[in-house]
């Protein structure tokens, strides 16, 4: 077999979103599977929709991923005049042919051809010109496209990689415009030309562009190419089904980097987003990716896009860092604080995180003097607002005399002293935990008050005994 080359093909005309990446790391894996090529190319023939920013998001993105290329990156812009040199060469053999219909005359054949219940399709009038009406038209600089000669019968069979055999007959197919009247390439003529020009072997691609490719297999065997094997990838759909939407939560790649995923998760996430690895393991490095894939067992199914998935591999690669590591990617998320504190607080979230970005709201106790929270929120139970109060005094008391102030001590200390006096863990360490953090769910009480220090954790006791004197108070009267 020839050498593997693949190519990421985007159109830099919006954000590199997390199907395209998933498109991209495919055709690199299966590039580096089999110690190939994989070739990026920017498709910035329709200059009226380019956006820079879009062109720059596509190479961070990427980079960010670890998905490299072969320099250069070809840019279509830059090669005008191939694709205007090959749509005149299938001109001169007859396979394609210039159109000077107006966009008028057209609108027209198609309102007939709506009105007698037809597709819209063009009707080949100017493939019937003499070459006397054709040089006069080319010698009064008439505005023109150049179409493909599609021919009326027949049928395209593509073997798909993915989906196995697609048939499509070339009577439904249009004479689909090859060059523009600007002298730009069509999608379908720059690409075909690229692919064949760059020898790419397998086109891999999103599912949308499965109607164009009975029209780039007409355009190879119009220029006398052999087309590539072309693989084409089931689009996402939400979970409980339906399309993802680009406004649904972060659809762009780099959003993800911003929200605090790392791109081993996010690289692995879609890996296995449509691809069976036919064994059990999930964990996947990039470099196991390389080895394991292959297109055989890429699903047809649409692949259902689960952020809770996504979740749970960031928290898998979240736990093997470093704390150092951590520590860097934290920082963003916190404010300014010393960096032991800082070190202390992303070390006991190490296990919680979900991604970076979590830690702002996990942590926000750490950096308030002003904890504000329900006072029924520090019940326990059916433990009235008069007894929790009674427990934190007593809590109170014990950590008062406490003299080592550290996490595994506390909790050694707080445990014996409720065994010895049969209180129940819950009435004492739920308000405890509360009134240190003010919210439902956090790490131990043990933990929080080591890294808060003893003097913050009196006062918080302290706080919540007289949030809760008044709140029974309150009870009472009313
Ligand atoms: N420029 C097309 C895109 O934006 C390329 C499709 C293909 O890979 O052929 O997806």
């Amino acid at each position: 077999m020839a050498q593997v080359i693949t190519r990421f093909a985007p159109s830099p005309t919006g954000h590199l979103h997390i199907g395209g990446a998933r498109t991209a790391l495919y055709s690199y894996l299966w590039a580096k599977h089999n110690h190939g090529k994989f070739l990026l190319r920017i498709e910035d023939t329709d200059q009226a929709r380019y956006h820079p920013e879009a062109e720059a998001s596509i190479y961070e993105g990427l980079r960010w991923l670890g998905i490299d290329w072969e320099e250069p990156v070809i840019k279509q812009s830059t090669r005008t005049h191939e694709y205007r040199q090959q749509a005149e060469t299938l001109v001169k053999r007859g396979t394609a042919y210039y159109c000077f219909c107006t966009p008028e005359r057209l609108e027209l054949m198609r309102q007939i051809q709506r009105t007698k219940g037809r597709a819209p399709k063009y009707d080949k009038t100017c493939l019937r010109l003499t070459n006397a009406e054709l040089q006069h038209k080319l010698d009064q600089h008439e505005s023109y496209v150049i179409r493909l000669n599609v021919p009326d019968s027949g049928t395209i069979t593509i073997d798909d990689a993915v989906r196995g055999r697609i048939e499509f007959a070339c009577s439904e197919l249009d004479d689909q415009i090859l060059l523009k009247s600007d002298g730009f390439p069509t999608y379908h003529l720059a690409n075909v030309v690229d692919d064949h020009a760059s020898n790419i072997t397998h086109v891999i691609r999103g599912e949308e562009w499965i109607p164009s490719t009975p029209k780039h297999v007409l355009l190879y065997q119009a220029c006398g190419w052999t087309p590539p094997v072309f693989a084409h990838l089931s689009l996402f759909i939400k979970k409980g089904g339906g399309k993802l939407s680009k406004r649904e939560g972060a659809t762009g790649l780099l959003e993800y980097k911003s929200l605090g995923y790392l791109p081993q998760a996010v690289v692995n996430f879609i890996a296995l987003l449509g691809w069976n690895p036919k064994t059990s393991q999930e964990i996947f490095s990039l470099a196991e990716l390389i080895q394991a894939f292959d297109l055989q067992h890429i699903n047809h199914a649409n692949p259902i896009f689960d952020t809770e998935k996504l979740d749970w591999f960031n928290g898998q690669y979240i736990r093997q860092l470093p704390l150092a590591e951590l520590i860097t990617y934290c920082q963003p998320y916190l404010p300014a604080a010393p960096i032991d504190y800082i070190s202390q607080i992303v070390a006991l979230e190490q296990d919680r995180l979900k991604k970076f970005s979590d830690i702002t709201a996990n942590s926000t106790f750490f950096f308030t003097d002003q904890l504000t929270y329900e006072a029924n929120l520090l019940l326990w139970k059916k433990t009235t607002a008069a007894n929790t109060a009674h427990y934190l005094q007593l809590l109170l008391e014990q950590l008062q005399q406490l003299t080592t102030w550290q996490a595994t001590n506390l909790e050694h200390t707080i445990i014996t002293w409720i065994q010895q006096h049969q209180l129940h863990n819950g009435d004492i360490l739920w308000p405890w935990r509360v009134a240190l953090t003010g919210v439902k769910a956090s790490p131990p009480p043990f933990a929080v008050a080591a890294i808060l220090g003893k003097d913050r954790t009196l006062a918080r006791v302290q706080q919540a005994i007289n949030l809760l004197s008044s709140y029974y108070e309150m009870d009472h009267t009313s």
